[in-house]
């Protein structure tokens, strides 16, 4: 066994990590993953193989002494350590929400690029604190291990410049106020495995659609970014689990004018009372709402599907065509119902769906003929980030 990486993706009150191990000359292999949940509450710790057999698991109880994010990753350090071999860590990779437009590589951090990246929790209030939280803890803990942050804004900033902008004063762009886009570790995997799985459009123009409980679309061509549906936050294009996705600035101004609402209660509104739950009033879930009998729940899947189909005919335009769909994500990857629906919507692109592959998850869910194809590939962010802090410490 060589060194190990450490992934961490930590949030407001979850970590989750998965370890992987350095030795094997052309990939890293997978050994641990596993969540910290419940953190500031009652937190529970499971750790399971790759096979997903749970390996550990312990929780503790409330007003215990440090139920934070700095006792949770000693928990874990504390665990983890008879596990590897004196070759040790080689680095801990954090996923990270927000780099800007400064940021636009993974790399290792210091506490001056910590303290820089301060500058971002405005624009990603529910992920960029924690992920801060999660590296600070990280470092303390594991003293001279090597911290590693992989931005989700990255893989955008290599696009066009013109798919940054907003119609708004030069000084306000000049600011940062922009589009960003974010999964864009998950896109930056998708992309690569592409070249594998469809090597014919890997050179094309393709929407790779990542459906999870956060959702966005992004347009690639020739393995680069091209444009999304996600903005200067986290909130803008799809409608997701919570969030309302996009959204005519006015509606803002009317609530501040005609319901007295404050920052904090349109903040609480956009990221956790919107999207598939704010219309279904049922569930965030989408498999909860494919077995409700209730028809917000219904109008709130019909919608979802409506708005998926809206963007790719938008972004197909920003590459002038479409040579392949792909799904990915919590809902992309298994929520065979919606992706027919969306490749039914999208045959004017050309696509032609192949119902019983698309049944069994292709990964080709397109027919021989189908001028454009379609595809499911299930995504990795987490080992995109370990590829990346290895990249950075080897
Ligand atoms: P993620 O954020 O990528 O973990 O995706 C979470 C979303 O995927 C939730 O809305 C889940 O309901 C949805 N999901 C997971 N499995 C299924 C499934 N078999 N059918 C429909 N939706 C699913």
């Amino acid at each position: 066994m060589g060194k190990s990486i450490v992934v961490l993706n930590a949030g407001s009150s979850s970590i989750k990590f998965e370890v992987f191990d350095t030795s094997a000359e052309a990939a890293l292999t997978r050994r641990f993953e596993g969540l910290i949940e419940g953190i500031g509450t009652a937190p529970r710790f499971v750790a399971k193989d790759p096979q997903g057999q749970v390996i550990h698991e312990t929780s503790w109880a409330t007003g215990q002494p440090g139920t934070n994010h700095a006792a949770a990753l000693e928990h874990l350090v504390a665990w983890l350590d008879p596990q590897l071999d004196e070759a040790g860590l080689l680095g801990v990779g954090h996923r990270v929400v927000h780099g800007g437009l400064a940021y636009s590589e993974a790399l290792v951090i210091d506490e001056a690029i910590l303290n820089d990246l301060e500058r971002f929790v405005p624009l990603a209030p529910l992920h960029q604190p924690h992920n801060l939280a999660g590296i600070r803890a990280a470092a303390a803990f594991l003293r001279g291990v090597p911290q590693v942050a992989c931005f989700d804004t990255a893989f955008h900033r290599r696009r066009p410049p013109i798919a940054d902008r907003f119609a708004i004063p030069d000084e306000l762009h000049s600011e940062g106020v922009q589009r960003y886009g974010f999964h864009g570790l998950s896109y930056e995997y998708v992309a690569g495995a592409l070249a594998e799985v469809a090597p014919e459009i890997a050179g094309g123009r393709v929407v790779v659609a990542h459906l999870g409980n956060g959702a966005s679309m992004c347009a690639i061509r020739d393995g680069r970014a091209v444009d999304s549906t996600m903005g200067f936050t986290a909130l803008d294009g799809l409608p997701m689990g919570t969030r309302c996705g996009a959204i005519d600035p006015g509606v803002l101004l009317y609530l501040m004018q005609e319901h007295g609402m404050d920052r904090a209660a349109i903040e609480a509104l956009l990221y956790k009372r919107s999207g598939l739950l704010g219309i279904s009033g049922v569930s965030n879930d989408m498999r909860e709402l494919q077995a409700s009998a209730e028809p917000r729940a219904a109008l709130a899947i019909d919608y979802f599907v409506y708005r998926i189909g809206r963007e790719l005919g938008a972004l197909a335009a920003t590459m002038g065509g479409l040579d392949g769909l792909i799904f990915t994500a919590g809902i992309g990857e298994n929520a065979a119902e919606i992706r027919a629906r969306v490749c039914r919507d999208a045959a004017w692109l050309g696509v032609e769906l192949d119902e019983a592959a698309n049944r069994e998850r292709g990964p080709r869910i397109s027919t021989a003929v189908s001028r454009t194809s379609a595809w499911v590939i299930p995504t990795d962010e987490e080992l995109q980030i370990a590829r990346h802090t290895l990249a950075l410490l080897s």
